[in-house]
């Protein structure tokens, strides 16, 4: 289990992040706030991608803080994900893979377990080049699940797609996390796509969380005005 204890991050005359706490079990939670508010540092932080000012991380009660981002076993997939266009899927796919040095054999196996939790089992010999923003976005999502992960994180992976697209990848995203059952935190602006993927909210505003709970928990109850007015209610 993930534990967040105070986190605070500066950047200049900016608090990024300002004492944040915040505790994943086995469930998705979802990071929900503005733009600018926080929400990708605070994921950069549990990733070791940046170093927090104060305040710790924590794994089952393993002090984490230190750790160097390749021995966390977290899994980060970035609002604009970096795929290999010469590369085709399987070899995007496998990459996590060969930089764990895990062998031949095992690696094909786990590429098309990732591939087949993804839908796409039937495209692995096929170019980056030529797939459909929706299809780049489920590979990307195979990438970033095939090292198996001990925490999943994905930072508005669906921000740039049209509609139709989203409202299914949505929809196969939450029952990939919950089929997999590997603790998840979901960033996202948008508070449908947060009722919808996870358990729980953390809503963030101005680097700190100002909230949390199931969406009837917060809607019922909602912290202030500006909350209501951010849950459109
Ligand atoms: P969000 O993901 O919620 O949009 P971010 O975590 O990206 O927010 O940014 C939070 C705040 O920190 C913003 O004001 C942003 O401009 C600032 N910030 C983030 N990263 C850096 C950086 N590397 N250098 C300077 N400022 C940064
Ligand atoms: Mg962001």
């Amino acid at each position: 289990m993930l534990s967040v204890r105070g986190i605070s991050k500066r950047f200049g005359t900016t608090m990024a992040l300002d004492d944040v706490s915040l505790d994943v079990a086995d469930e998705t939670v979802a990071i929900l706030g503005p733009s600018g508010c926080g929400k990708s540092t605070l994921l950069r932080v549990i990733a070791g991608l940046e170093q927090p000012d104060s305040g710790r991380v924590l794994w089952d009660d393993t002090d984490i803080t230190d750790t160097p981002v390749h021995l966390r076993d977290f899994g980060l997939m970035f609002q604009t994900f970096a795929l290999f266009p010469h590369r085709t899927v399987g070899q995007n796919v496998a990459f996590g893979l060969e930089m764990d040095d895990v062998p031949a054999p095992e690696r094909q196996r786990r590429v098309r377990e990732a591939l087949e939790w993804v839908g796409m089992a039937d495209m692995a010999d096929r170019k980056i080049d030529g797939l459909s923003g929706g299809e780049k976005q489920r590979v990307a999502l195979a990438r970033t699940l095939s090292p198996r992960p001990r925490l999943v994180m994905l930072d508005e992976p669906l921000g740039s797609l049209d509609r139709l697209i989203r409202d299914r990848l949505l929809h196969e995203i939450r029952q990939l996390l919950h089929e997999t059952t590997t603790p998840a935190i979901y960033v996202t602006h948008d508070h449908d796509e947060a009722r919808s993927v996870a358990g729980r909210i953390a809503l963030m505003r101005g680097g700190r969380i100002i909230q949390q709970g199931t969406w009837s928990e917060l809607t019922t109850d909602p912290a202030d005005e500006w909350v209501e007015r951010f849950l459109g209610i």
